[in-house]
């Protein structure tokens, strides 16, 4: 089993030929993953996952920092040496080969060959899904379900050290997307591989990750887990971009060592603020409470989520503040009713509005 270490790892592009035109799309990321866990790396589309990817598998590399497999600079190691699965976003199967050779390959090359079959029938053991039907086919007439298994099946029997993969379920629908994400976990805790999935869904990293990478512009927000990330983001960024439906944003000031906005006020906050700073308080939707006392807010539409037995609601209070408050499915809200809510206390979330950083 393998740790990864990532040490002040930096890549830049030259975006032409002008070297004064380059860009840092990764910048000084550290970070270590212990020996079995999977990191998922979480972020929009251009902030450097696939770059990252690229650089822990040896097909790039930095410009500065390292790369370690158990203390060992990746550099140093044989490519035949590595031992990297690597599955990625449209399978990257070889067109021309039939998915036997496409799975068996690695092991051809090692004259393990007689291994295979064994393996892929263990790997239809456990994800309950057998390959053996689409192994004479070639990749045109597999589906984009099918093509992912195999290059999953071929990353699993090469026996991988690490496994990396780039969102590999995201050209699927969502059907498939979901039936994937299990067949995968079930792999992964049955494999227990060292890996990195790269992803831009947060369904996905908090199903198949011990811990979550949040990475923006080439760097890393924050590294939890997505309970630490959801109750205690670091910023702004990261507070917005964890949870769906998303984070209340409310602007406001401090008054008498308390928070007071336009709808809700009153509530306490570190008491080394002077008075009058703008103070930023998020609130997810399902930290309201309804209660006679609270701000009084006006339904202005009801989106319903029957398995979670809860109605997300579009508000607006009588102070002109809109917002979104989830709602148990019993209270039967209805647009144009109005009720009366105040945010849980001890769910409060304050941030500094000019750097965007957690204040409490
Ligand atoms: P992600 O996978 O998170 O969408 P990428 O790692 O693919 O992000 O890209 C990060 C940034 O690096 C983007 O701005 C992209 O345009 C740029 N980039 C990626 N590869 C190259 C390259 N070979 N040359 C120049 N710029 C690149
Ligand atoms: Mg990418």
């Amino acid at each position: 089993m393998t740790t990864i270490t990532l040490a002040h790892l930096s890549k830049r592009f030259t975006q032409s030929d002008d070297a004064a035109k380059s860009i840092n799309v990764l910048d000084n990321l550290s970070l270590k993953i212990a020996s079995g866990d999977v990191l998922a790396i979480l972020g929009p589309s251009g902030s450097g996952k696939s770059t990252l990817l690229r650089l822990v598998a040896g097909l790039i590399p930095p410009d500065a920092g390292e790369i370690l497999f158990d203390n060992v600079d990746l550099q140093q190691i044989p490519v035949t040496e590595r031992g990297i699965g690597m599955v990625f976003q449209d399978g990257a199967l070889m067109p021309h080969w039939e998915a036997r050779k496409t799975v068996g390959f690695f092991m051809s090359l090692r004259k393990r060959e007689h291994e295979v079959p064994a393996r892929v029938a263990r790997i239809a053991q456990i994800t309950g899904i057998g390959i053996n039907h689409l192994l004479d086919r070639r990749p045109a007439h597999l589906s984009g379900g099918e093509r992912q298994r195999v290059g999953i099946a071929r990353a699993l029997t090469r026996d991988p050290r690490v496994f990396l993969f780039d969102e590999p379920f995201s050209n699927l629908d969502a059907k498939l997307r979901a039936s994937g994400r299990v067949e995968l976990k079930r792999l992964l805790s049955e494999f227990p591989v060292t890996s990195i999935y790269v992803t831009h869904d947060q369904i996905e990293a908090v199903a198949l990750a011990h811990r979550i990478a949040v990475m923006r512009d080439g760097h890393f927000e924050q590294v939890d887990t997505y309970q630490d990330l959801y109750n205690n983001p670091v910023n702004l960024f990261v507070a917005t971009f964890i949870g769906t439906p998303t984070i209340n944003l409310f602007t406001g000031t401090v008054h008498n060592h308390r928070w007071t906005g336009t709808t809700f006020g009153g509530f306490p906050l570190r008491a080394d603020l002077d008075e009058n700073t703008p103070v930023t308080l998020g609130v997810r939707p399902e930290r309201f409470t309804i209660h006679n006392g609270g701000a009084a807010i006006r339904i202005a539409s009801v989106m319903p989520y029957y398995a979670e037995r809860f109605a997300l609601c579009e508000v607006r209070s009588t102070a002109g503040e809109a917002f979104q408050v989830s709602v148990p499915l019993e209270i039967l809200p209805q647009a144009g009713d109005t009720l009366h809510v105040v945010p849980n206390v001890d769910a409060l979330l304050y941030f500094d509005p000019a750097t965007g950083r957690r204040i409490g």
